[in-house]
């Protein structure tokens, strides 16, 4: 930085993020402990080797593994033939054993990318490395926060939970870059089927970020290796969500802007993200790798890791499949992308447009499904185990025996907010559409109770035609047809 006054304009932000994302298994990393811990009881999910009790023996989860290999496939990885378990070894209460078995030289997954797009910008986002490691167990700080608690309860039931630590280049350059990468990569792993977006505390971010004068980014966003290692960095800890990164590194970013331009270094530190005040506050210098004397894992063999990579298939992942709706299906980018947003949401539109017109297929899911649950604060997996009653709603549309507006505006809304299935909601209501004779009678009642419009129509008065179709619409509750009943008043009218 130069003597001179300093802009906040000639600054750029540089950020770098660990991302510790659970992987869905039914039990722990190393032992046969349940990993549905959400609503039970403090330190009842543990046993000797989740606990570190003395001379229990880890054995890894395949599924774990598996987990892991599907994810570095997904990211293009480097996945090695063998790879190899390590100790972290530091003292804090959340971990009995007093390491952590985590992954160092060897980890699964190196050298990956994931391509985000951030303001319709496509931008690929660089992955070191992705490792396997067990979850600590987690504190809980009573009355208020890490600082301010004055005292803090132990839980081990998440102690041994798998994780996956996904460790990105730095390649971020602002907070809502980091939001779209989050969205992007949960998504990815939703698709995988190895993660539970849903599930409190199944991501957790660390964030490393520096200011740098903004000379040293080049015209593609990159910086030198020199630059980078110039750059004093804080790593913000404790970050939960997307919304949470967003805020907390604009916070962090403005901070250490604010630093520099007052002539202030920054210091090398680790920071806590405290969510309810929105600030980052000073925790510790920044630990080195030394300070973990990281050592081989006894306790595990070296595990190889190449047939796995062969015999394991990811299912066609979110970018592709959005482009092959466009071409397979004609849609447009946005109803693709709608309609990809989640693999559930994808795989029950194919199966509804396999059958049927897939225009109508996209419009009954991505506009009338999803924006009914959306409007309802739903998810698709909300109504997993009802999409039979959807698709049979839209079978009913499709094969005109219900009109799509009341489809639309009452039945699909009753569904959802009663719980019924179609059938229910139009006997409920007489929705039925109504039959050609019942139209055919409600058609000649109208004509002949409205003489004036009928001598309107044949005047050339355009209303005259939509009053009676209203007529007929009245007369048979809605269920008729609006276009068959224009159709058949002109035949009759024009007679
Ligand atoms: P360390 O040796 O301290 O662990 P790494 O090179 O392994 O550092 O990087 C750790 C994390 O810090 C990565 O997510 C990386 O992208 C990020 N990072 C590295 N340099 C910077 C920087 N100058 N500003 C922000 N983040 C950075
Ligand atoms: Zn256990
Ligand atoms: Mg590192």
């Amino acid at each position: 930085m130069t003597a001179q006054a300093v802009q906040q304009s000639d600054l750029a932000v540089v950020i770098g993020l660990e991302v510790h994302v659970q992987l869905e298994t039914d039990t722990k990393i190393f032992c046969g402990c349940s990993t549905d811990v959400a609503d039970a009881e403090p330190n009842t999910h543990t046993c000797p080797v989740c606990l570190g009790l003395p001379g229990a023996l880890p054995v890894l989860n395949e599924g774990a593994v598996e987990s892991a290999v599907k994810v570095g496939k997904a990211i293009d990885a480097d996945i090695p033939e063998e790879t190899t378990f390590h100790r972290k070894n530091y003292f804090y209460p959340d971990l009995p054993k007093g390491f952590q078995i985590t992954q160092y030289d060897a980890p699964i997954c190196q050298d990956g990318e994931l391509a985000v797009e951030v303001e319709g910008e496509r931008r690929t986002v660089g992955i070191q490395r992705a490792h396997l490691e067990e979850d600590p167990g987690s504190l809980q700080h009573a009355g208020g926060s890490i600082d301010t608690a004055e005292y803090t309860l132990v839980n081990y039931n998440r102690a041994g939970v798998p994780l996956m630590e996904i460790v990105t280049e730095p390649d971020f350059r602002g907070a809502e870059e980091v939001r779209a990468f989050l969205a992007k990569l949960e998504e990815v792993l939703e698709y995988l089927g190895v993660f539970d977006s849903q599930r409190d505390g199944s991501l957790r971010i660390d964030a490393n970020l520096s200011v740098v004068d903004a000379d040293e980014i080049g015209d593609d966003g990159g910086i030198s290796d020199e630059a980078l290692e110039a750059a004093n960095r804080t790593e913000v800890k404790n970050i939960s969500s997307h919304k949470g990164a967003e805020k907390a590194l604009s916070y962090e970013a403005q901070r250490q802007k604010n630093a520099v331009q007052r002539g202030r270094e920054v210091e090398q530190e680790t920071r806590h993200w405290d969510e309810s005040r929105g600030i980052t506050v000073s925790m510790r210098s920044k630990e080195e790798e030394k300070d973990y004397r990281y050592f081989r894992e006894a306790d595990l063999p070296p595990l190889q890791v190449s047939d796995w990579k062969q015999k394991l298939d990811i299912p066609e992942l979110p970018d592709a499949r959005r482009e092959r709706f466009g071409d397979e299906y004609g849609l447009s980018e946005e109803a693709a992308s709608k309609l990809t947003s989640t693999k559930q949401v994808a795989d029950f539109y194919e199966d509804v447009a396999s059958e049927y017109d897939p225009d109508l297929a996209a419009t009954w899911v991505a506009d009338n499904l999803l924006g009914e649950l959306n409007y309802r604060d739903m998810e698709i997996t909300d109504v997993e185990d009802r999409l039979g009653e959807f698709k049979h709603l839209i079978e009913l549309v499709a094969q005109e025996e219900i009109t799509t507006k009341n489809a639309e505006e009452v039945v699909l809304r009753e569904m959802l907010d009663e719980g019924d299935d179609p059938e229910t909601v139009i006997d409920r209501e007489g929705l039925g559409k109504a039959d050609e004779g019942e139209v055919e009678g409600a058609v000649t009642e109208a004509i002949e109770e409205n003489p004036d419009a009928v001598e309107d129509y044949h005047a050339g008065e355009g209303g005259a035609l939509n009053f009676l179709v209203g007529q007929v619409m009245q007369k048979t509750g809605g269920s008729a047809d609006p276009g068959s009943v224009n159709q058949m008043l002109r035949e009759r009218l024009d007679e």
